[in-house]
């Protein structure tokens, strides 16, 4: 176990998806319906693992969030069908894809008590720093109800180490006063770490393919099993 110097952080930031409230089980399950209708249409040919290249390669210009994945759905339909899909498919799959717009991010448990325990307690700054679609995330931070726990919220394309330079830029702290909480040990963990701040990693059970990263032992990381086990450390 590491090394999580308390009085060295300002800010507390957390992530959103699959931290707070549930959000790849909506797309693993997403992806399984899309599947079955894709199926007469593709020639035998792997749905999964041709749908991750397609959204792999639209990611440098389409970046995170539901209507990345929509259009990803869309091209890898067409594409594995040789355009020979019906409309009336594409219409499905076209909803099944925008109904993840719809994710009621619903807190997992203690999420809510926890993070009134810290705003309450006047210690740190909170932030919520997460990928996606602006509007999107917009509308699941308020959804979930949380909104007005945090300090500062940040919707961002990346999570790069520039990335956290420039939210600690503006909050005005170094990121060695920086506490970053996800479920992500590539987008939430590793940069922070690397530029002296300290993380707290959660594991979800479910890991988009796009965010694996090897995880490793580090002095100013701490694995929890849950959300209000980060009480215990600050
Ligand atoms: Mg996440």
């Amino acid at each position: 176990m590491s090394n999580i110097v308390k009085e060295n952080i300002r800010v507390i930031a957390f992530d959103a998806d699959d931290t707070l409230w549930d959000n790849q089980s909506l797309y693993d399950e997403a992806e399984k319906n899309y599947g079955q209708l894709l199926a007469p249409y593709t020639f035998g040919q792997d749905i999964s693992s041709t749908l991750f290249k397609v959204e792999s390669s639209n990611m440098p210009l389409m970046g995170y969030g539901t209507k990345a994945f929509v259009i990803s759905l869309m091209q890898n339909a067409l594409e594995m069908s040789h355009d020979t899909i019906p409309a009336s498919v594409l219409h499905k799959i076209l909803n099944i894809g925008t109904s993840l717009l719809n994710n009621p991010a619903t807190p997992f448990p203690g999420v809510r008590e926890t993070l009134t325990t810290l705003y309450d307690s006047g210690r740190y700054k909170l932030a919520c720093f997460t990928k996606g679609e602006l509007l999107d995330q917009e509308n699941k931070c308020r959804r979930s109800g949380l909104y007005h726990l945090f300090h500062h919220i940040e919707i961002t394309s990346d999570k790069s180490e520039q990335d956290y330079i420039n939210l600690c830029t503006k909050l005005g702290i170094n990121p060695s006063e920086l506490l970053m909480v996800g479920n992500s040990f590539k987008s939430d963990i590793h940069p922070i770490v690397t530029l002296g701040g300290y993380g707290i990693y959660i594991p979800y059970k479910r890991m988009w393919q796009y965010e694996h990263l090897e995880e490793y032992e580090h002095d100013h990381v701490i694995q929890v099993q849950q959300f209000s086990d980060i009480l215990q450390y600050l």
